[in-house]
């Protein structure tokens, strides 16, 4: 079926990224038509941030970067042209209230996601984008170097001169990013940079774990070794899975442990639970605190430092008895609490697959595609937004700030 109907760009997938295109585009005259798969908007924005949205951070573009894997001279220039200052005013005409959380995370005050997609919904309402639920692109016709127009999975043919890729990446499948974008830019002719988990939990091998499952830890120190050398370290909370480790340091260590994995190394985990201390003032810490309370059992004490679910299976871990008590401990034990304390070693099995991390590493290269318009350098009318360009960061707001961005400068160059 051939659909005649003029628009100056068709946008696909209806993300932060592709939401964002079509709304620049349509708020500078242009007839934009929003092609999403899903029966709705922005479903994994829904989920961003727990719910909350962790929309982006207010470090300056120096430190911002940082956060990125790589890529970063080519985001230099969305971020020069729509940064996160312009991106809360963005949301803040309409009456969105951010807050500052931790490490310069900025979240809505609702703690609501919902209420960023809500704005995002009435400003392409507003500037007349037409969306076509339930429709999946399958196909960019190229002809003389130049997009002429796309095809659907139910057979449609759309003529049309500029076609936005906004597809995501790999990661949670079931919101609708299954890497289209990656396939449909492979077709014609882009460089996909090898797919890789990033931002995923980690796989432990001691089976013990499972008894800590749901045990979160705060601001504790979490060093890897891959082979015994160190390749990552942060101080930061983490969490017990049924399986392993996540939570916001273990996820940002992620992508250096597969790398290490993938080179079949052995990969181990390292936990300080009182990180502020070198090794000489830990043992007089954990001295002092058994001459305090000498009649205490081992199991009873560093309550501050140790969730208590977790003592039985710390103490195994160290080979001490749980009823010893503080006056009797020998300076072996003792130096076997210390290391335990200090230094927790775990085995890293593996890591998750790319559907279950928070955002997919690689994707189509940058080496292709204008910085300053997200236009590729390939063919006339194609431009990339989003997860599906080869940018990828650490946790606390980054990633989605690079898909607006992103957005945002594509759907002023259309
Ligand atoms: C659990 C989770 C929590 C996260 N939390 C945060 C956070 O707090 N802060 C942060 O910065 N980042 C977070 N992220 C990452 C963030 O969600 C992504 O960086 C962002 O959604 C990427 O936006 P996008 O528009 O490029 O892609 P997506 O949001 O993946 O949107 C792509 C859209 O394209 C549609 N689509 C795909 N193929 C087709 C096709 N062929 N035809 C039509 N439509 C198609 C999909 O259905 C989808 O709606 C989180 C990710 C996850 C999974």
């Amino acid at each position: 079926m051939l659909l005649m109907k003029c628009y100056d760009a068709i946008v696909v997938g209806a993300g932060p990224a592709g939401m964002m295109a079509a709304i620049r585009a349509a708020e500078n005259k242009k007839k934009i038509l929003l092609i999403e798969r899903n029966n709705n908007l922005g479903i994994k924005l829904l989920i961003t941030g727990g719910g909350r949205c962790n929309i982006t951070n207010i470090c300056d573009v120096q430190d911002f970067l940082k956060n990125f894997s790589k890529s970063r001279d080519f985001l230099r220039n969305s971020f020069a042209q729509f940064f996160n200052a312009d991106l809360l005013s963005f949301f803040e005409k309409s009456g969105i209230v951010f807050k500052i959380e931790e490490n310069g995370c900025v979240f809505p005050v609702s703690d609501k996601a919902v209420d960023i997609l809500n704005i995002l919904r009435q400003k392409l309402q507003k500037n007349n984008v037409e969306i076509l639920f339930n429709e999946r692109v399958k196909d960019i016709i190229v002809k003389d170097g130049k997009v002429s127009g796309v095809t659907t999975i139910s057979d449609k043919h759309l003529s049309v001169n500029s076609v936005v890729i906004a597809t995501g990446g790999l990661s949670y499948p079931e919101t609708g990013s299954t890497g289209d974008g990656y396939n449909l830019a492979k077709k014609l002719g882009h460089t996909i940079v090898t797919l890789k988990p990033a931002l995923v939990p980690i796989i432990i091998k001691e089976k013990f774990i499972k008894d800590w499952q749901g045990i979160s830890l705060k601001k504790v120190r979490v060093s890897v070794f891959s082979n015994d050398k160190k390749i990552a370290e942060r101080l930061g909370d983490m969490i017990f899975t049924h399986f392993g480790v996540s939570g916001p340091i273990i996820l940002d260590m992620s992508a250096a442990i597969y790398e290490a994995l993938e080179l079949k190394a052995k990969v181990e985990l390292a936990i300080n639970f009182i990180p502020g201390l070198n090794q000489q003032e830990s043992d007089a810490f954990i001295l002092h605190e058994l001459k305090m309370h000498p009649t205490k059992t081992i199991k009873n004490m560093f309550r501050d430092i140790l969730p208590r679910k977790m003592m039985e299976q710390f103490l195994k871990y160290c080979s001490l008895s749980p009823n010893v008590s503080a006056h009797q401990m020998a300076i072996e034990e003792r130096k076997r609490l210390l290391r335990g304390l200090s230094n927790l070693c775990l085995t890293i099995e593996g890591v998750l697959p790319i559907k279950d991390g928070i955002i997919t590493r690689g994707g189509v290269s940058t080496k292709e595609i204008n910085p300053k318009t997200l236009e590729s350098k390939l063919v006339r009318g194609l431009f990339f937004v989003g997860e599906v360009i080869d940018v990828d960061a650490a946790t606390g707001g980054y990633n989605l700030q690079a898909a607006f961005s992103t957005g945002w400068v594509c759907g002023g160059s259309i």
